[in-house]
């Protein structure tokens, strides 16, 4: 079992209040479930709300925060753990380290930019493990369109795109984690 479940996702609530059911959802799956969330350490947006949802259902939390945004973000003081680290490039790494997948939820571009940092690092070799798409009331459905088109003007491989599991149900991914089975892949492989 996958039991650390990294989730990225948006510093805001966004427009749809979908999102934060999903966001609440999550984490209560993840609690439930036995699994422990990884995440930013901030209380703002989605990103408060999955750990929020985490705690109430009795689970662990360990979040990573750079210095820089301990009140920006507000951090949160109620985890299980609060790591604060010196930047962004620690953040992310050791998010990557403690994590067995990876899940994006809806968010703005620190959330894109995570998602795309992580799944670029297992096209190279970095890591093989599972990342993934909550697709929330379709919010993931134009990139999705959009990352098909990069694989169909070849600058990606589709079955590299295939790794990437998309799907509306919180559920549905961390079962498909449980049975993700890496394979080797070969970036340059024709
Ligand atoms: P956002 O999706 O823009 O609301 O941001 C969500 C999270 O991504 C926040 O915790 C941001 O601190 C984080 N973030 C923003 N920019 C970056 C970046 N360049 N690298 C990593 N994380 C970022």
């Amino acid at each position: 079992m996958r039991n650390n479940i990294c989730v990225f996702c948006g510093a805001s609530e966004g427009q749809n209040p979908a999102y934060v059911a999903s966001a609440c959802e999550m984490g209560q799956l993840i609690a439930s479930q036995g699994r422990r969330l990884i995440y930013g350490g901030g209380k703002k947006g989605l990103m408060g709300v999955v750990a929020d949802a985490v705690l109430a259902a009795g689970g662990e939390v360990i979040g990573i925060i750079p210095e820089r945004l301990v009140e920006a973000e507000t951090a949160h003081h109620g985890l299980s753990q609060l790591e604060i680290v010196p930047d962004m490039h620690t953040r992310k790494a050791r998010m990557a380290e403690l994590a067995d997948a990876f899940i994006a939820l809806p968010g703005g571009i620190g959330t894109l930019e995570e998602l795309f940092e992580i799944w670029t690092w297992g096209q190279i070799g970095y890591h093989s493990k599972p990342v993934a798409l909550l697709d929330v009331a379709g919010f993931y459905q134009p990139l999705s369109q959009f990352l098909t088109h990069v694989a169909d003007q070849g600058f990606m491989r589709h079955d590299y795109l295939a790794t990437l599991h998309v799907s509306a149900s919180a559920e549905q991914l961390l079962q498909q984690f449980d049975h993700y089975q890496p394979t080797p892949y070969d970036r340059w492989a024709k």
